[in-house]
């Protein structure tokens, strides 16, 4: 009754928002794009660019198709984008406006690059609008590259940049491995474009990158990895060992990852017994069941909003090493997260601006892990998130 995801039409919007000088322009009445760029925008204030055809009731009966044209024109002409993504949404979808044609039509009228998605509401959840439009992007626009001779790899399925992009990129770098694209956080249509250059993709979301990085390595013979998620100190350990494997390169990790003992031991010593719920979407949700069982916490209650085809499989793999049996959510609604918390005793919630309710309402303190300015990946994100754990955990 009360729907923890929300519909397609949001994935395919977050996915071109994070392509730089891209703009969705969502076929449908005006209510579709306001209130998504209203959520995007709400928590960190920034200014995002969805256009609307804002159809009429008189338009999402009989279609719309001029207006569609017009405003293409019109927002080519205006914002010159690189990229315009042409967005269904439920009324367009339903009354089956061939929006496919339309961009096909209008392709050498306008000088931005076109494509169109399928995304109204009810036709999915949002990981499939963030694959759908992957996939699009990877059909559309990439094209055979010649391979760097130096390690190069893509992140697939990211869309986060901030502070934990960059952590991981300078990582990487040093090294001596580049990131050529991360579909889609703050890529250009370019890197798309080159996808091909890289000699290995990284999938990062387990509901929306798998199927695209399997079909890059069928048509272009692409190594793909999607696990560990790179959450907590063992698990950025693994991740970015795999990725230094691959390209066989010989790095000090060891060394590196020795360095944080010290701090693990103490806040193991701090933490060890406190009961955690974790809240989140799949691929987190196993980083930080596997994290706060490193911290010497407790699972006892995990929430997954999605599943994708491996994620139940790494949870079990997470928790068939320890005596922990939590509590594990499958897609739940709100009433059902809410029954479970209030009848378990919880010392700490990982999870997002969502949960904040509960925090209000049952005084049991949240550490988001969702905000896109939060570090939480890397070494920088293990520390930063045992740090604010260990700052509001209940005594
Ligand atoms: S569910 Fe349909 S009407 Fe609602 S925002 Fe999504 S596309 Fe628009």
């Amino acid at each position: 009754m009360e729907p923890m995801h929300t519909c397609k039409l949001f994935g395919a919007i977050k996915t071109i928002l994070g392509i730089k000088n891209a703009i969705p322009i969502v076929h449908g009445p005006v209510g579709c794009a306001y209130h998504m760029r209203y959520l995007l925008t709400l928590r960190g204030g920034s200014k995002v660019k969805i256009c609307s055809t804002q159809l009429s009731q008189e338009d999402v009966v009989f279609g719309a198709e001029k207006k569609l044209k017009d405003t293409i024109v019109k927002v080519d002409k205006y914002y010159k984008p690189d990229l315009i993504a042409v967005l269904t949404s439920c009324s367009t979808s339903i009354i089956g406006e061939d929006v496919f044609r339309v961009v096909k039509e209008i392709k050498n009228e306008i000088n931005a690059e076109i494509i169109a998605v399928s995304a109204g509401g009810f036709e999915a959840r949002q990981n499939e609008g963030y694959e759908d439009t992957i996939m699009t992007l990877i059909k559309e626009l990439v094209k055979p590259c010649k391979k760097s001779d130096k390690p190069l790899i893509n992140f697939i399925g990211m869309y986060r940049g901030g502070p934990d992009l960059k952590h991981l990129k300078n990582e990487l770098k040093k090294m001596g491995i580049g990131v050529n694209c991360v579909l889609t956080s703050g890529c250009n249509i370019r890197e798309i474009r080159n996808l091909t250059k890289a000699n290995l993709n990284y999938s990062f979301c387990d509901i929306s990158a798998i199927k695209p990085s399997k079909f890059l390595k069928k048509k272009f013979g692409m190594e793909f990895i999607d696990y560990p998620f790179p959450i907590g100190f063992n698990n950025t350990y693994r991740f970015f060992n795999k990725i230094l494997d691959f390209f066989d390169i010989d790095y000090p990790l060891e060394k590196e990852y020795a360095e944080f003992k010290e701090i693990k031991d103490k806040l193991i010593k701090n933490l060890k017994g406190c009961k955690v719920a974790i809240i989140s979407g799949p691929t987190r949700a196993v980083a930080l069941t596997d994290f706060i069982i490193e911290l010497g916490m407790e699972p006892v209650l995990i929430s997954i909003d999605l599943v994708g085809e491996k994620t139940l499989k790494h949870l079990n793999t997470v928790l068939s090493n320890t005596n922990f049996e939590p509590e594990i959510l499958i897609e739940p609604d709100l009433i059902q997260i809410e029954k479970r918390l209030k009848d378990t005793d919880v010392d700490i919630i990982l999870g997002g601006a969502n949960e904040l309710s509960f925090s209000f309402t049952y005084k049991i303190p949240v550490v988001d892990v969702m905000h896109g300015q939060a570090k939480t990946m890397g070494w920088d994100g293990a520390r930063e998130i045992a740090r604010t754990i260990l700052k509001n955990i209940k005594t």
